[in-house]
């Protein structure tokens, strides 16, 4: 049997025929200050808590690390555990240095080789005693089922068989610890640190443990037990004392080689022993992992179980985000409504329309009239479809003993595109009747109500200012009225009738264009406008061009959706500063459970999909819930009559801007969590 490196471990000879030692530490040490800055600002001094330690340990060895209070075993610990880096110093794992690994390197040393139990147990408080004991197996990526079924059967062995489902409050503390090593031989536990695993046990409790210790060592663990007691360190094969950082007693020098654990030693998974297996299996046990897709799940679980337990704080914070994506649903429902409602309107009274009307900008200047001559010219500029004389004036109607007043509009054969108003009883009057000055009239359905009633006014006669007309057709409802002129309270004739026989003047009162192309409107109102001008000579009328005041309007509609737009993504920013609050406080709070994921194998990457994943599964939960409340509030205002119309690609963009939200507020603070350094994590509150 080859003799274990002595205390002088950086003389050890590497015979290629011996296999290394499981454990091999030349020269450590290990100090704290110096860099980091105490409360009042200036460096800590530097304390330095290992003198250069050497030591070895070989696969199976049982060994107790004594000392008193401040000696330096757990800073020991930590560094056996790859849980910290020396300060300086070797430390050889199978043969192999330690400080050529990278992190993600480490996590699966600590994964495959090491189980930590420690003195005050260190279990997630908000995971059964089950879901615990898998951390383990979770980061080494082992199925899910497989998982479950050695959990169980490693607590079923350790007698917590009936308190799987327990949470470690509901557990005592010997049973916790029980749960600890539980976890610690899940993924083997080749090596078993307990810092101190009895300190916080009642004597039976404690007497339980050491006996489950005792067995781990005979079935062949390494197992490195930490204690101030020398009664518990009595039961290791080996004893080393450490005083003020330094060794200052081994068993082992002085009994030599004794136990026969060197026949059990392969226990220890055999591939890791061997130098060259060795980086074989770190590359493939760094590279295996889980399948996205199950530890994403894994992570919403583990998400879901964190924010059911706050639900109420969620809540809270959730509001911004709530508020943000209801805001956004409503407020661009209402505004489609009330766009379209306007356009509609819009519509109704005809958009490709420009007005000429007589006289100039200066009141004082020349009045100015309008003529049919001015009609016949505008309708040769090119893009106007109809230009039509119109004579707007008041009448008094009469049948029978019933007397009406009503507005008199004398038009052309045009009208009913012009206006965009159709007959509902009878014939339009043509272009014959406007040659033949014929006495024909149509009245509004407000002017058949009046005189007529119910009756069908087609073919009778009525006085207009006391000439007779016949009545050749009825219009269609306008139920649009604008100011107090009611659009149905009126009577049309052709225009010359009403110029000659009603009026008595061929002055118009406009002249309404209807114009082809709506995106020409601009152009078409200068080249009218130049035309006009050159035929009066003075600027003697306007033109009102109804497209622009149309773009113009709809202009003042978009920016108005913008602003409610802004609205909302003002209050998705204020949640998404929630989000990133709650994390903040969710990393804080569970420091310790970050120490204990990553002294189980978790990787960087691990603690930050998790965190990741609870922010996204927050504001994914406000999402929702904001979703829910934009459609309700919808839905009331469309049930009162408010102009909505939901569009899908608002709901779905403003949920999309929740997860977002959550996402990029949470990234700080999950980065936050996977930066903690273990040690600090686990001996935080
Ligand atoms: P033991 O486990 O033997 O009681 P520790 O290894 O925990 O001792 O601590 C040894 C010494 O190192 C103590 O004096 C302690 O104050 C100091 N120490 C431990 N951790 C830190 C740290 N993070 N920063 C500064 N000093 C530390
Ligand atoms: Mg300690």
């Amino acid at each position: 049997m080859v003799t274990p490196a002595s205390a002088d471990g950086a003389t050890a000879d590497h015979d290629t025929s011996a296999p290394p030692p499981l454990i091999e530490l030349r020269a450590i040490r290990k100090s704290y200050g110096g860099k980091t800055r105490g409360p009042d600002g200036k460096p800590l001094p530097t304390t330095e808590v290992l003198r250069g330690v050497n030591l070895a340990i070989r696969s199976g060895e049982f060994v107790a690390i004594v000392g008193a209070s401040g000696s330096g075993k757990s800073t020991l610990m930590h560094i056996l555990g790859c849980l910290d880096r020396p300060t300086s110093g070797e430390y050889r794992f199978a043969g192999q240095n330690i400080a050529a690994l990278n992190a993600d390197e480490l996590a699966w040393l600590r994964r495959v080789a090491f189980g930590f139990v420690f003195q005050g147990y260190h279990l997630i408080a908000t995971e059964s005693a089950r879901e615990n004991v898998e951390v383990p197996a979770i980061y080494a990526g082992v199925p899910m089922a497989e998982r479950a079924a050695r959990a169980t059967a490693l607590l079923t062995r350790l007698g917590l068989g009936e308190r799987l489902d327990h949470r470690p409050g509901q557990l005592s503390g010997g049973q916790q610890q029980r749960v600890s090593i539980s976890r610690a031989l899940m993924n083997g536990g080749h090596i078993v640190l307990a810092d101190e695993p009895t300190g916080a046990l009642d004597t039976h409790s404690g007497a339980e443990v050491m006996t489950l210790l005792d067995d781990l060592a005979r079935a062949g663990h390494t197992v490195v037990l930490i204690t101030h007691d020398r009664d518990v360190a009595a039961h290791a094969h080996r004893t080393i004392e450490i005083r003020d950082g330094e060794i200052v007693s081994d068993s082992q020098d002085s009994a030599g080689a004794s136990h026969g654990h060197g026949a059990r030693a392969s226990f220890a998974s055999p591939a890791l022993l061997d130098a060259r297996a060795f980086m074989a299996a770190m590359q493939d046990g760094v590279a295996h992992t889980a399948s996205f897709l199950a530890e994403t799940r894994e992570a919403l679980r583990a998400a879901w179980r964190v924010l059911w337990i706050n639900r109420f704080r969620t809540l809270l914070t959730l509001l911004g985000i709530i508020i943000g994506v209801a805001s956004v649903i409503v407020m661009m429902a209402v505004g489609a409504g009330t766009e379209k409602q306007v356009i509609e309107k819009m519509a109704s009274f005809g958009t490709n329309r420009i007005y000429v009307i007589p006289g100039g900008d200066n009141p004082r200047g020349p009045g100015g009239t309008l003529s049919m001559a001015d009609v016949d010219i505008v309708r040769e500029v090119p893009n106007v479809g109809m230009a039509m004389p119109f004579l707007a004036t008041y009448a008094t109607a009469r049948y029978g003993n019933v007397d009406a007043q009503a507005a008199l509009w004398a038009v052309t054969e045009d009208a009913p595109t012009v206006l965009n108003w159709k007959t509902s009883r009878g014939t339009f009057f043509t272009a014959d009747d406007e040659r033949r000055l014929a006495t024909v009239v149509l009245i509004g359905k407000r002017m058949r109500e009046k005189l007529f009633g119910e009756a069908d006014p087609v073919g009778r006669y009525v006085l207009v200012n006391n000439v007779p007309f016949q009545v050749i057709g009825e219009l269609e409802e306008k139920g649009a009225s604008s100011g107090d002129s009611d659009d149905d309270n009126v009577i049309l004739m052709p225009w010359s009738t009403g110029a000659r026989r009603i009026v008595g003047t061929t002055n118009l009162s406009w002249i309404s264009v209807l114009i082809d192309r709506l995106d020409l409107a601009d152009d078409t109102e200068k080249r009218i406008t130049a035309a006009l001008d050159a035929a009066h000579r003075v600027h003697d009328f306007q033109v009102y061009n109804r497209a622009a005041s149309v773009k113009a309007q709809t202009e003042t509609q978009s920016t108005l959706t913008l602003m409610l737009g802004l609205i909302a993504a003002i209050s998705l920013v204020v949640g998404g500063i929630g989000v990133m609050n709650i994390m903040l406080m969710t990393v804080r709070e569970r420091t310790r459970e970050i120490g204990i994921r990553i002294a189980t194998g978790a990787r960087q990457r691990d603690i930050l999909r998790q965190f990741l994943t609870e922010a996204t599964l927050v504001s994914g939960v406000g999402g929702v819930l904001g979703v829910v409340c934009g459609l309700a509030i919808g839905a009331i205002l469309i049930a009162v009559g408010a102009p909505a119309i939901f569009s899908v690609r608002a709901i779905l963009g403003a949920f999309a801007c929740a997860l977002l939200t959550g996402l990029v507020f949470g990234f700080m603070p999950a980065r936050q969590a996977a930066r903690l350094d273990p040690v600090v994590a686990l001996a935080s509150e």
